[in-house]
Formats: structure tokens, sequence, C-alpha cells
């Protein structure tokens, strides 16, 4: 039995046909899990959809209810990536319910892994990138508004920006040293703009962190309290090293009480929609590193999946599962 919950349900899947977002990659993972002797069926906890209050914390009156009455425009589906119907936003829902549900769950068991979400291409007021809702600020935002947490630091190894993260809790957390660069990597940290836009009583609460491909979507990348942005063909040595360099950074600055971890399976070498050249082995390293970090500051971390499009599925679900793996190694040892 494993020292920590994961969340799922086969009611993740996204009902969006033949796509190159692999929408079985959830069931594939969990089954694997078990099939691996990794997790057994008590293990896993069933997600109930977010309220349409909890949606209402981070996204639009507007757009919540263009997505609950089917009206976005050809423009607004367009962008989506997905093709629209009333079922997706019932997964999107669902995935917003089961991130709340690993947050707060991880908070009494140190970890807790959601076989689902991280859709962080999400914006208060349209979707896009294959997401919809941003199931993880809401989790935040919920989290908060239940006095549960106060600060959050986001920390995405997705391969494309954070955008979505970055929009929504723009203004919220200035990063303030700048670190070391390279001639190949560039590090930004947001500056801290005299007269920036608080958002009201948040203000402060949350830093985003986000590693990525530095030429790849989403074209426009708003900043995030620090961004990494990687060059084409970056490997496992240059990609943990620029992880432990951000991450510490970030824990010097900032004290969270909760960290969201975006354990994105696309900056793997032989991903259709990334260009980096991470091995699986150096994926799991990269979450280890994240694990051991967190549990050894004591801050609760939830996990969820984001992308993940190698050319073989099945690479995609070892990458995901090995995210367990690698919390049950950590999180095991006394
Ligand atoms: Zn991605």
């Amino acid at each position: 039995m494993l020292p920590f919950k994961l969340v799922y349900s086969d009611a993740y899947y996204l009902p969006i046909g033949d796509h190159v977002f692999p929408a079985e990659k959830y069931r594939r993972v969990r089954d694997r899990l078990i099939a691996n002797g990794i997790a057994e069926e008590k293990d896993f906890l069933e997600p109930q959809p977010a309220t349409d209050l909890d949606i209402l914390l981070v996204h639009t009156p507007d757009y919540v209810q263009k997505l609950k009455t089917g009206t976005l425009s050809p423009r607004e589906e367009m962008e989506l990536e997905v093709p629209f119907s009333p079922e997706l936003v019932k997964a999107f829902w669902l995935a917003a319910g089961g991130s709340i549900l690993a947050a707060r769950q991880c908070l009494t068991d140190r970890v807790c892994v959601s076989i689902g979400g991280g859709f962080h291409h999400a914006f208060p007021d349209h979707g896009e990138g294959f997401c919809m809702i941003h199931d993880v600020a809401v989790a935040i935002r919920r989290m908060q508004r239940d006095d549960k947490i106060r600060t959050a630091m986001t920390l995405d190894c997705d391969v494309h920006q954070g955008n979505g993260t970055a929009a929504i809790f723009a203004g919220t957390r200035t990063a303030n040293a700048l670190l070391p660069s390279s001639s190949t990597s560039t590090i930004q940290q947001r500056e801290t703009a005299a007269g920036e836009k608080m958002r009201g009583a948040d203000a402060g609460d949350v830093f985003t962190i986000s590693l990525h491909q530095h030429n790849n979507y989403p074209r426009w990348k708003p900043p995030s309290s620090i961004d990494v942005n990687l060059p084409d063909g970056t490997g496992d040595d240059d990609y943990l090293a620029w992880l432990d360099n951000a991450l510490s950074s970030g824990l010097r600055q900032f004290e969270p009480d909760l960290l969201c971890y975006v354990a994105g399976a696309d900056p793997y070498k032989n991903d259709q929609l990334g260009g980096l050249s991470l091995t699986i082995e150096g994926l799991k390293k990269r979450d280890e590193l994240v694990f051991r970090v967190a549990r050894a500051r004591n801050i609760p971390v939830m996990v969820t999946f984001a992308g993940g499009y190698a050319k073989n599925v099945e690479d995609t679900v070892t990458i995901h599962s090995n995210t367990v793996v690698a919390a049950k190694e950590i999180f095991a040892v006394i």
C-alpha cells in the first residue's frame, strides 16, 4: 500500500476522439500501477466535480456561462484545440475537483498525485492548448478560501510554458534575485515593477515557476515569477541543474504552504510536441528531485500530469507512472 493517495476517476477521460492528446493515458497509468504492484485499489480516491462556485474562483462568469451553455464562438473553440462538447465540460469540472481533492489530501499525507489535471494553458476568460479549466489554480483558490493554506508555489515542468498560470497569478508575486545564467539557457524573473497592479486581497500569495522549451508554444509567454527558457535539445544533466537552481531560488524567496507540481511528460526526447531531450530516467530523476526538496522542507506537494505526447503512448504511460514510483520511493523512507 502506498504511503499516500492517488486521485483518479474513469471519467477523467477527455472525450476528444482521435487526437494527439492521448486521453486514455489516465486509465492506462492507473492500470499500469496496479499491474506492476506499485499501487492497490484502496490507494485510489474518487474525486467529485468542482462546483461552479469553485470554478468561478478563477474563471470569469462570462466564460463559465459560455461553457455551460455551449456558446463559445468558433474562434474560441478553435483556440481550445479540442472539440467542444458538454461531456468535455464535465471532464474538466471533474479534473478541477480532482486537483482540489489532491491539494486537500497532501496536507495530511505530505504528497498526493492526481492521475490527471495540470491544464496550465487555461486563462480566466478563455481556454487554449487543450486546456478548458485551470484545475490547479482552482485548487489553490479553493484551499485559500477554506483557510487551509495561505500561500502556494506552482512548479511547472511541462515542456510548454505555463502561460495560464502566469496570467492568473500575475502581479501576485515577484522574484527579486537574479540567478546565474548561461549562454544557452536564459532565466527570467519578473521584475518588481513600480506601480504594478496587484489583484485585490490575493496579492503576494502565489509564486509561479516554469521550466520550458523557449522555442515552443505558447508564442506569448506572460512572465511567471521565475521562467527558465531552455534551448532546443536540452538534456537530462542541464535540465536537472536548472530545475535545482530555479527551485532553490524560489524557495529562498518564498515559503509556500503548498507546492503544486505540474509533472508534464512532454520534455521527453521522443515527444511529438516537445523539443527537449530528456530520457525516461532523467524525467524520473526530475520527479525525485522535486519530491526530495518538498520532503526535506516539509512542504506538502500535490501533483498533476499535464501533457505527454510521446510517439509511443506506452512511453508517456511509463513517464507518468514513474512519477508515482518516485513519490513512493522518496516518501516511503522513514
Ligand atoms: Zn505540454
